[in-house]
């Protein structure tokens, strides 16, 4: 290995701060990016220098070892592949819109990227639409999904490649999976046609998958349902949507979820309803009624005498769970008087009877007060 004295190919000196070396760094490799001077192999090896420099010296850590062992800090490990993080040689050069990033911060995590492609073309994000019942939002637990999409191939995993054979250079864009043009003053930058962005062309494509590194195939997930999800909810599962092209990354999974109508009860927010008939007798002399929750208990709720039609009662805590919390909501159960229908002789009978008696005036309290404002008003 020829030692590289990173500070002359950035043309600082060894005291220089940061912000000289971002300067001196952006003013070189605009210079010798390689969009500005296609095919010229000089200016390709200087701009690999001034990034393999900017790189080295930008990072505090690596600066430091630099200074004290020289070239040899970044050079060790298995030929040529020691010098990782920033940017991504092997496949391609960092392109203008990167160096800007790099410069102002744009957060665009080029440098964590691990995979050897350059930003090739990542897989669609997908949505599921789920169909569940009120019991299984407020139980939560898991399901299983099946669904067509594009996999992974599982010939070549996803590279897309034969055999061994490594991948060669896109000769349209030089490896850089975008082309660009001027239009004014304007740059666009489109994804290369020839690679389809992943800035290299595969010497023996995979048979399978045509060198795509996916094909059609069917994926079967067990996914988690939380307790008190609402109908319009998603789960989003990440990398779990359509294959990416050539092991690019894959998209998401959007579960789209709709709580289908309950038979009894009613769901309003976090509560629960649920309107119950019950007859007059019970309404005027009191009583009990049964009413079941979605855990499957007996709530009893007591009617007390005299109940009118309307009346709600309130189970606290027997609601649906609350999202992402141990809280719930209320159970309410409302009471519907039902007038009899098809009675027998002797229930008419007996009505008739009832209907003789006299009628104090407490009995009936909301229609002796509705007759007498009546009664003000017409005069
Ligand atoms: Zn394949
Ligand atoms: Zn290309």
């Amino acid at each position: 290995m020829t030692q590289k004295d990173y500070y002359s190919i950035l043309g600082v000196s060894k005291t220089a701060s940061q912000d000289e070396l971002k300067k001196a760094y952006r003013k070189l490799a605009v210079k010798y990016h390689p969009d500005k001077n296609q095919g010229d192999k000089v200016s390709e090896e200087k701009f690999k220098e001034i990034n393999e420099a900017y790189d080295v010296l930008r990072d505090d850590q690596k600066r430091a070892a630099y200074d004290r062992y020289g070239n040899d800090a970044f050079q060790g490990g298995g030929g040529g592949g020691g010098y990782t993080g920033g940017f991504n040689f092997t496949e391609g050069f960092p392109n203008f819109s990167e160096i800007f990033e790099e410069m102002f911060g744009g957060a665009f995590g080029y440098g964590a990227q691990t995979g050897q492609q350059h930003a090739a073309q990542p897989g669609s994000d997908l949505r599921y639409d789920l169909s569940i019942s009120l019991e299984e939002a407020y139980r939560g637990g898991t399901t299983n999904l099946r669904f067509s999409t594009l996999v992974r191939c599982s010939a070549c995993g996803g590279s897309g490649s034969e055999g061994s054979k490594k991948p060669a250079p896109c000769p349209t864009c030089g490896g850089r999976g975008s082309t660009r043009y001027n239009q004014g003053f304007i740059t666009i930058e489109k994804t290369c046609q020839t690679c389809g962005g992943s800035g290299s062309i595969l010497a023996d494509p995979c048979k399978k998958c045509s060198g795509s590194g996916r094909i059609r195939g069917e994926k079967n997930l067990e996914i988690t349902i939380p307790p008190g999800i609402t109908s319009g909810g998603q789960i989003r599962i990440l990398g779990e949507g359509e294959a990416g092209f050539k092991g690019a990354p894959a998209g998401n999974l959007f579960v789209v979820v709709t709580v289908l109508p309950h038979k009894v009860l009613v769901r309003r927010d976090n509560d629960l309803y649920c309107s119950v008939p019950i007859s007059f007798t019970t309404a005027a002399l009191g009583g009990e009624i049964k009413v079941p929750d979605l855990d499957g208990n007996d709530n009893v709720v007591k009617i007390p005498v005299g109940t009118q039609t309307g009346t709600k009662f309130k189970i606290k805590g027997k609601g649906m769970p609350i999202l992402n919390s141990s809280r719930r909501g209320d159970f309410y159960v409302e009471v519907i008087l039902e007038t009899p229908v098809a009675l027998s002789k002797r229930q008419r009978d007996i009505l008739e009877n009832f209907a003789g008696e006299k009628d104090d005036q407490t009995n009936h309290p909301q229609s002796s007060e509705f007759w007498k404002k009546l009664k003000e008003w017409i005069g």
